[in-house]
C-alpha cells in the first residue's frame, strides 16, 4: 500500500490539548479518513525543561474525548535521540553537515554584529570549510547543515500556494548542539521521514520551519512530504486568539458542557468549508473533507456559533 496516505499529529506535550491543536489533530484526522489513510501521534517532547508526563495524559484525554482516534501507538520523539544521531554522523559522513568549533561568545558577537549592521543575525559559516586540527581545545562541536548559499526554497504548499525562500536567509542551521541533543527542526524531519509520513498538515506558524525542513529531507536525498499550513485561529476581533475568546483546553469545552460532535463539527468549520454548510455529521465532514477547501485567512473563533451548534447535537 505504497500510496496509503499518512498523516500526523505532532503535539508538544506544555499544556493541554488547545483548540489550535485540537483542529490540527481534526484536520489531519479527516485527511486520512477520507483518503482511507492512517493518522499518527507523535508526541514531541524532545524539551524535557518543559514537557510534563501530566501534558500528555491531557493531550491523550482531549482527543479521545474529541473522537479523534490515531493508527498504531504514539510515537516519543525523546525516545528516537539515538536515530536522530545517527542521521547527523550520516549527513557528516556525506558533507551535507559539518561540525562547528564556535563558543557561545563567538556566536553573540556574530549576533551582535550583525545587528549593528542592520542585518539579520545569521551564522556566517565560518566553519563551513575549516579542519577540525583547527579546533580550540576543550570546545565541543555542534553540527550544521550546509545549506545552499545561493537559490530560493520553494514550499508548494496545498493551502498557502507557492512560497518561496531566498537561501541566503536560511542559514547554516544547528541539527545537533555541542552537548549532542537533536535539534526540534532535525528531529521532526527524521521522525516524520521514518513514520512513513506523506502529509504534513500544521498551523502556518511553522511555515518557515517548513523551507528549513526541506533542506534537509534534500541533504539526506529523502522525499518531502506535502505540506499543508493552516492559519492560525484568530479572536472574533481579528487579533490573536485570548483566552476570554475561546484559547483554552479541550477539558474546559467538556466542563462548559460542549459535545464532542458539536466540537468536532465547529472546529472543521474554522479554517473549512464545504459550500455553505455549517451543520455537518462526522461522516458527511469525511467524505467531503480535502485541503483545497481550506481558507487561506485566519478563522475568527466565535463562541456563539460554537453554542448554536451545540444545541443541534
Ligand atoms: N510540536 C509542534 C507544535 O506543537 C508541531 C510540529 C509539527 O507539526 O511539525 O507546535
Amino acid at each position: 500500500m505504497a500510496d496509503q496516505i499518512v498523516t500526523r499529529f505532532a503535539p508538544s506535550p506544555t499544556g493541554y490539548l488547545h483548540i489550535g491543536g485540537a483542529r490540527t489533530a481534526l484536520f489531519n484526522w479527516l485527511y486520512a479518513k477520507h483518503t482511507g489513510g492512517k493518522m499518527l501521534l507523535r508526541i514531541e517532547d524532545t524539551d524535557r525543561a518543559r514537557s510534563t508526563e501530566a501534558a500528555v495524559a491531557a493531550l491523550i484525554d482531549g482527543l479521545n474525548w474529541l473522537g479523534l482516534a490515531w493508527d498504531g501507538e504514539p510515537v516519543s520523539q525523546f525516545g528516537r535521540v539515538k536515530r536522530h544521531q545517527e542521521v547527523v554522523a550520516e549527513m557528516l559522513a556525506r558533507g551535507t553537515a559539518y561540525k562547528c568549533y564556535c563558543t557561545p561568545q563567538e556566536l553573540d558577537e556574530m549576533r551582535e554584529k550583525a545587528r549593528a549592521e542592520g542585518r539579520p543575525p545569521r551564522y556566517d559559516g565560518r566553519w563551513r570549510d575549516r579542519d577540525a586540527s583547527e579546533a580550540p581545545a576543550g570546545v565541543a562541536p555542534a553540527i550544521r547543515l550546509r545549506a545552499p548559499l545561493d537559490g530560493e526554497t520553494v514550499i508548494e504548499d496545498q493551502v498557502q500556494g507557492r512560497v518561496v525562500f531566498p537561501n541566503k536567509d536560511l542559514d547554516d542551521l544547528v541539527l545537533l548542539r555541542s552537548d549532542g541533543v537533536p535539534t526540534y527542526m532535525l528531529a521532526v524531519v527524521v521522525d516524520d521521514h521514518d513514520m512513513g509520513v506523506t502529509h504534513i498538515i500544521r498551523g502556518d506558524d511553522h511555515l518557515t520551519n517548513a523551507a528549513r525542513q526541506k533542506l534537509i529531507y534534500q541533504a539526506m536525498d529523502w522525499d518531502v512530504p506535502v505540506m499543508a499550513h493552516i492559519p492560525l485561529i484568530h479572536g472574533p476581533d481579528g487579533a490573536k486568539l485570548s483566552k476570554r475568546h475561546g484559547a483554552l483546553g479541550a477539558e474546559a469545552y467538556r466542563a462548559m458542557g460542549y459535545l464532542p460532535a458539536a466540537m468536532r463539527n465547529y472546529l472543521a468549520r474554522l479554517g473549512w468549508s464545504h459550500g455553505d454548510d455549517e451543520i455537518m455529521s462526522t461522516e458527511q465532514m469525511i467524505e467531503w473533507f480535502g485541503l483545497e477547501a481550506i481558507g487561506k485567512s485566519p478563522s475568527r473563533f466565535d463562541f456563539k456559533k460554537l453554542e448554536n451548534l451545540n444545541g443541534h447535537y
